[in-house]
């Protein structure tokens, strides 16, 4: 089993986050006084899993960054600059990681409420699996819609709805990135570059609330959890 010292934790913040409407680039939006991307940073930073901590920017938001009081905060990296897409920016910050990190985590800052007992517990069952990712079991019963009608209705208790943090082993993350860039394929999300490549990758049922904050309601919802857990 490696030590945290091998687990390293990319936070995504590259994004501008135009569908919240809001004046700040999305990961520098506050709730409840906060930055998004330092109360991520602070629950990572809390679960104890981690030997580095990278956040990745737009390179326009290093000022920004700069501003934020994080000093305390145990092996958080200066940021990397991200690219035009997500998957870019996770590149990048691979790209910048040091040869002893064996375990990679993928975080959306744009998932501020994650909590530290749910962090532990998918990078615990990646170092066991070699890949795992948080997630919730869906409510709605799902449609697979192609131009407007229902191709396929997925038996419900199959469907979750994927969350980040997105946990696995460096070298399956490296292989899948170099696999799909052959392919000229390109996932929504991380796991779906470790199944392309033929992986198990597990799913932790996430128990605290860990939306992504993509429209101004999402706020509004956050600033009530985060009373409520307070
Ligand atoms: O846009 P969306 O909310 O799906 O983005 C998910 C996460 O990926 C956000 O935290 C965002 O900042 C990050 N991202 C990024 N680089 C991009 C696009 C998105 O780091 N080019």
């Amino acid at each position: 089993m490696p030590a945290p010292s091998s687990v390293a934790a990319l936070i995504l913040a590259a994004g501008r986050g135009e569908r919240l409407g809001h004046a700040l680039p999305k990961a520098f939006v506050p709730i409840a006084g906060v930055t998004m991307i330092e109360h991520s940073i602070r629950a990572l930073s809390a679960s104890g899993s981690f030997g580095l901590i990278v956040p990745v920017l737009a390179v326009c938001d290093f000022t920004r960054w700069k501003d934020l009081r994080l000093e305390s905060i145990e092996g958080l990296t200066e940021p990397v600059e991200g690219g035009a897409e997500r998957q870019d920016s996770m590149q990048a910050g691979l790209g910048q990681l040091p040869e002893q990190i064996e375990f990679v985590a993928v975080h959306d800052a744009a998932r501020p409420l994650v909590a530290p007992e749910d962090v532990r517990a998918v990078v615990s069952a990646a170092r066991k699996a070699g890949a795992a990712i948080l997630g919730k079991r869906v409510r709605d019963t799902i449609k697979r819609v192609v131009d407007g009608l229902i191709v396929e209705t997925p038996a419900r208790d199959e469907c979750w709805a994927a969350q980040t943090p997105q946990v696995m082993r460096r070298d399956w993350l490296c292989e899948a990135l170099a696999a799909a860039g052959w392919a000229g394929r390109s996932g929504t999300d991380d796991a779906q570059l470790i199944e392309w490549l033929g992986q198990p990758v597990q799913i932790v049922e996430a128990s605290f609330a860990n939306p992504k904050i993509t429209r101004p309601e999402d706020l509004v919802l956050a600033e009530a959890l985060l009373a409520e857990r307070a």
